[in-house]
């Protein structure tokens, strides 16, 4: 039997270039005996999404693989848009994938030490301070096809750049005024390469740092950097960082730091889901989702909410592997490893979420009696439990047509079905209200077929779920959908925003569902597969008097039809 919480171990070794690479730089002793060291860099400006997976798992799985260490960085060379609320929840969000950093980091730790380095490149003659505006600097930049103009403050003496840095330093100038530039190429074809800005006037409160710094280092002169310091071998990032990787190389070749390396991969994008911190917070501060965990959301605070695993997360990962060219992933299958995982750890239980009265005219009434059920047929050692059954049980409206069309199966009047492990029953009669709707369904039952087994080899069609009504439990159902209608958000008018492919029904909530009562005994962190229905979990909106449960996915495999079409 399979252990659901070890993966299986050779989807630990699908191939990706990553690997071999580490694997090729370890035989020609690149860095000599250093260690394999990765980092996970995350801004801490939103919380960490599915993508973020991905890269954590390649940076912490590769370095483990190679007995390398592994750096969580916080990337925090931004004050206005990061918090402490997103560093406290990308630490949780790791170590619920199932890893553990080797050392916490902060980008902003290493200003003092970036400080120096500026001014070392500028006594090099390799950095200026430019006055030019931030609209000026840009028209000057030139195009892929025009090389760029000369600043003219590109040729201030090295004393006039060191006054000037250090009196931004010091807060003598307002934001924006003025910038520390890279002396490196204004005709480069590289757009990059073309007098980067190194450092910028900000008069921000940082969220580590306080009021101590006004002038903050650019991402590409902290990035590499920090990367440096911590002895980082390989700086694994998204691909859209290629272009930058001439500059990373540059910064550190000036100051004759640790050779540290960027190697880039495909991001990750997934069909009808948006993958960017930004628009995520967009969602949420226009409240088109409730929170960041909202479980239609594909942070991965969401993702747990809605009753997804980090066995199932890492496996997906592993299974897509890593490349040099970006393509989009479906959706589908992610859910297909999530349903495999779920599949082999859920508990089963009975649950009725549009529920229809059934009443079993000839049984005895106050009878109860319990019939024995499995807890989860794929896993034996997770045992047998005792449900109820009685005269009265819930089964699904679904399950019941008045007027059969043609090739239903379930029950219908005169019909004869089983109900999951207890007995066969045949619909008689139904009652309506004065409006003309159902009420009840009243039907025989064949004591002979205790168990739901068939007493004389006679068959029938269906097998349905049941509650036993005097013994069921009322809970909250939510059912979510996906969160936008097209495979690709960003496919909108001209003009419109990619909000307008918000998938309208992505939430159902069914507020008077019946649930075999134990599942009264459900918690944070259970899983259930509530049988013919599909995966859920307890949300932790739950309270003592009212359980709510949410749907984490139907039971349908669709990814695993497509998988089979496509051979693969
Ligand atoms: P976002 O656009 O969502 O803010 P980001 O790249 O700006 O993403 P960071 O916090 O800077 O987010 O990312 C930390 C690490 O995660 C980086 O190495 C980045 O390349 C990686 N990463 C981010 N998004 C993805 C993705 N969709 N697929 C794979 N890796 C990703
Ligand atoms: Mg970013």
């Amino acid at each position: 039997m399979t252990d659901p919480n070890t993966e299986s171990p050779d989807l630990r070794h699908t191939s990706n270039f990553l690997r071999d690479l580490i694997a090729e730089d370890l035989r020609t002793r690149k860095f000599g005996d250093a260690v394999i060291q990765t980092r996970f860099p995350p801004e801490p400006n939103g919380y960490l999404h599915i993508g973020h997976a991905k890269a954590i798992f390649l940076d912490f799985g590769l370095a483990d693989e190679f007995l390398g260490k592994t750096n969580l960085r916080f990337d925090d060379t931004n004050p206005e848009k990061e918090e402490q609320e997103y560093v406290d929840s990308i630490q949780k969000d790791v170590r619920w994938l199932g890893f553990e950093w080797e050392r916490l980091c902060y980008a902003s730790d290493y200003f003092p030490q970036l400080y120096v380095w500026a001014l070392q490149l500028i006594k090099n003659g390799k950095a200026y301070v430019d006055d030019l505006t931030a609209d000026e600097i840009r028209q000057h930049r030139g195009t892929l096809t025009e090389p760029g103009k000369d600043s003219p403050f590109r040729n201030r003496s090295v004393e006039e750049n060191l006054d000037l840095f250090e009196r931004m330093k010091a807060g003598e100038f307002p934001d924006g005024s003025r910038v520390l530039r890279a002396k490196i190429d204004m005709a480069s074809p590289n757009l990059n390469l073309r007098d980067p800005v190194m450092y910028r006037i900000l008069h921000a409160t940082h969220h580590r740092t306080g009021d101590q710094w006004c002038i903050y280092p650019m991402y590409d002169f902290a990035h590499g950097q920090s990367d440096s310091i911590e002895n980082v071998t390989h700086s694994m990032c998204t691909l859209e960082f290629a272009d930058h990787q001439p500059l990373y190389k540059w910064y550190i070749e000036q100051l004759g730091i640790f050779p540290s390396q960027q190697i880039e991969f495909d991001r990750l994008n997934l069909t009808y889901t948006l993958l960017s911190k930004r628009k995520l917070l967009q969602l949420v501060e226009e409240k088109r989702v409730n929170a960041w965990d909202d479980p239609r959301m594909p942070t991965l605070s969401g993702l747990r909410r809605r009753g997804f695993t980090p066995e199932a997360i890492r496996a997906f990962c592993a299974s897509i592997g890593a490349t040099r060219t970006n393509g989009v992933t479906d959706i589908e299958m992610l859910e297909h490893f999530q349903r495999d995982d779920l599949n082999r750890r859920a508990q089963r239980a009975m649950a009725v979420l549009r529920p229809l009265k059934l009443v079993i005219d000839n049984y005895p009434e106050g009878q109860e009696e319990f019939v024995e059920v499995a807890n989860n047929p794929e896993d034996p050692a997770a045992g047998t439990r005792q449900v109820p059954f009685s005269r009265e049980v819930y089964i699904d409206q679904d399950d019941f047509r008045e007027l059969p069309p043609p090739k239903y199966y379930r029950l219908s009047p005169g019909k004869e079905v089983r109900l999951r492990n207890a007995y066969f029953i045949t619909a008689q009669s139904v009652q309506k209200s004065a409006d003309g709707s159902l009420t009840e369904v009243h039907c025989t039952y064949d004591p002979a077929s205790r168990g739901g087994n068939s007493p004389d080899g006679r068959k029938v069609k269906s097998t349905m779920h049941w509650v036993s009504a005097p013994h069921a439990i009322s809970a909250e159902i939510r059912l979510y959908d996906k969160l936008f209608s097209k495979p690709d958000p960003y496919d909108v008018e001209e003009g419109q925003d990619v909000l307008s492919n918000l998938n309208p029904n992505s939430l159902e909530v069914l507020s008077d569902a019946k649930l075999e009562p134990s599942l009264a005994e459900a918690e944070l962190g259970d899983h259930f597969q509530f049988e013919r229905v599909g995966y859920f979990c307890l949300d932790p909106d739950s309270s003592e008097t009212k359980k709510i449960f949410n749907r984490t996915l139907p039971l349908k495999d669709t990814w695993a039809k497509i998988e089979k079409k496509s051979g693969t």
